[in-house]
C-alpha cells in the first residue's frame, strides 16, 4: 500500500509558473509507503517527511546528457472533455479522431462526459480506449447520481480519471474520499489515471500535492496537473514540469520499488497543446500527457499524441 504526496517547501526555491528551471532544486517532502496494512477497498490521509530533491537520484540525472525516456512505460495520452459536447459534436471529434494517423507506440486515451460513453464506445476506432472522468467509491446502490467502476466496466471504460482538480477544488472531494475511489476502481480492474497537483498558492506556500493512498501500483498513471496550469493558458516549462516527475520517479523508486518507478507512466496535464506538446515530450521523466482544451480538437489532440515522435528523436 502506497500513497502520493509532495510537499514543496520553502517558496523563494521554486521555480514559479511563468519562469522556467530553478537554478537550484526546490525542496520537496516525499511520497512513502504507509506503514499500516489497508484493505483495497481503504485508503488514507498520511503525512509526510521532508526530503531534499538534492539527496535525491534526480541530482544525479540531470548530469547525464539527453535520455529521453526515464521510465520504460508506454507513452499515454489521455484527453479529458470534461463536461464539454453534444452528439453532434462529438459525433464529427470521434470522425476527426478515427481519421487521424497515430503512431503506433502510444497509448491513447478519451475521457468522455458519462452520458456520451456509450455513443463514443460505438462510434470510435477500438485503437483508442474509454476513460471515465469519475467513479464511485464502491458497489453501486443508493447513491444517487453516482456511477459505479462495475457499471464503467459493463459499458466498456478501461480507464477512470479521478482526483482531477475541478473534483478536489470545485466539487470538494479530499484525499481520502479519492483515495477510496482510486482503491475500489483498481480493484474492479479499471486503470486510474490519479491525478496530483498544486494550486498557485499551494506552490508559492510551499506545497505541491496532495495526498491519497492507493491499494497497488499496478494499473496506474500519475497526471501531474499544476492547477494553475490547468485551462489557463499557462504551461509549465518543460523543466518545471520534469522537475516535479522526477520527484515523483524518484519517490516511488525508494518507497515502493524502482520496478514500479520505472514501469509508472507519469504524464503531465495543464495546458498542453499541439504547439507545445514536443517541447514536453522530449522530457525524459515525462511519459505523456493529460489534456483537456485542446482534445476536443481532433487534428490538435492527434499532434499532441504524435509527439512520441520528438521523444524518440531526443533519445
Ligand atoms: C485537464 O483538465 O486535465 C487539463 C489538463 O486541461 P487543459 O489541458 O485544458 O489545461
Amino acid at each position: 500500500m502506497a500513497m502520493i504526496s509532495t510537499y514543496l517547501t520553502p517558496s523563494s526555491q521554486l521555480s514559479g509558473p511563468k519562469s522556467s528551471t530553478a537554478a537550484s532544486p526546490p525542496l520537496f517532502s516525499g511520497l512513502r509507503r504507509s506503514s499500516a496494512s489497508l484493505s483495497t477497498t481503504q485508503s488514507f490521509f498520511h503525512s509526510v517527511n521532508s526530503h531534499t530533491l538534492r539527496s535525491s537520484s534526480s541530482s544525479n540525472r540531470t548530469s547525464r546528457g539527453i535520455v529521453a525516456m526515464a521510465g520504460s512505460g508506454k507513452f499515454f495520452v489521455g484527453g479529458n472533455w470534461k463536461c464539454n459536447g453534444t452528439k453532434d459534436s462529438i459525433k464529427q471529434l470521434v470522425s476527426d479522431l478515427n481519421s487521424a494517423t497515430l503512431e503506433p507506440d502510444v497509448d491513447v486515451v478519451v475521457g468522455p462526459p458519462f452520458v456520451y460513453i456509450d455513443q463514443v464506445k460505438n462510434s470510435l476506432t477500438d485503437r483508442i480506449e474509454i476513460a471515465a472522468q469519475n467513479s464511485w467509491i464502491g458497489k453501486g446502490g443508493a447513491f444517487t447520481g453516482e456511477i459505479s467502476a462495475e457499471q464503467l466496466k459493463d459499458i466498456g471504460c478501461k480507464w477512470v480519471i479521478l482526483g482531477h482538480s475541478e473534483r478536489r477544488h470545485v466539487i470538494g472531494e479530499d484525499d481520502q474520499f479519492i483515495g477510496k475511489k482510486a482503491a475500489y476502481a483498481l480493484g474492479q480492474d479499471l486503470g486510474v489515471i490519479a491525478c496530483i497537483g498544486e494550486l498557485l498558492e499551494e506552490r508559492e506556500a510551499g506545497k505541491t500535492f496532495d495526498v491519497y493512498a492507493v491499494p497497488s501500483w499496478d494499473n496506474i498513471v500519475i497526471a501531474y496537473e499544476p492547477v494553475w496550469a490547468i485551462g489557463t493558458g499557462k504551461v509549465a516549462s518543460p523543466e518545471q514540469a520534469q522537475e516535479v516527475h522526477v520527484a515523483v520517479r524518484d519517490w516511488l523508486a525508494k518507497n515502493v520499488s524502482p520496478e514500479v518507478a520505472s514501469k509508472t507512466r507519469i504524464i503531465y496535464g495543464g495546458s498542453v497543446n499541439a504547439g507545445n506538446s514536443a517541447e514536453l515530450a522530449k522530457k525524459e521523466d515525462i511519459d505523456g500527457f493529460l489534456v483537456g482544451g485542446a482534445s476536443l480538437k481532433g487534428a490538435d489532440f492527434a499532434t499532441i499524441i504524435n509527439s512520441v515522435t520528438a521523444k524518440k528523436v531526443a533519445a
